[in-house]
């Protein structure tokens, strides 16, 4: 397996829980390192950018609302195989369907507030990483 990198997000309703640590022992303990971090605030035109892909969904603009309501943590994971590595830790998008164990099924409310966000290929990974943060931002651990 290579060495990746993979954009994670801490969504508003994780962040209130006050759970970024608890998310975090997960990441470290699956043998990720955060390579950088920052809280932010998005705002709506942050929201839509990142999540253009998905302009044309119904659940689009609920999905912004949501993305805007409270400040998110926003971190760049790197490890063998980051980015299914991290998938496998987040579990299903609907918090429902999400395997035991796994931080949506232990921290997510519902499929839109659903805690976490990661990439979902190394392709997108590059680019949402490369959306929040500047490579001299990006080290390398
Ligand atoms: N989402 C939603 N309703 C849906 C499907 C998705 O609110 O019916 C939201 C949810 O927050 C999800 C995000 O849109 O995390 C992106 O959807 P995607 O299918 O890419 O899921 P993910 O990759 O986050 O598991």
């Amino acid at each position: 397996m290579a060495l990746e990198r993979t954009l994670s997000i801490i969504k508003p309703d994780a962040v209130a829980k006050n759970v970024v640590g608890e998310i975090y022992s997960r990441f470290e303990k699956a043998g990720l390192k955060v390579a950088a971090a920052r809280m932010k605030h998005l705002s709506r035109a942050e929201a839509e950018g990142f999540y253009a892909v998905h302009r044309e969904r119904p659940f689009f603009n609920a999905l912004v609302e949501f993305m805007i309501s409270g400040p998110v943590m926003i971190q760049v994971l790197q490890g063998e195989g980051a980015v299914l590595k991290n998938r496998e830790l987040m579990g299903a998008t609907n918090p429902k369907d999400a395997a035991a164990g796994t931080i949506r099924a232990d921290f997510a409310d519902s499929i839109d507030a659903n805690a976490v966000h990661g990439s979902d290929s190394l392709e997108n990974a590059a680019i949402e990483v490369a959306y929040f943060f500047p490579a001299t931002d990006v080290y390398t651990r």
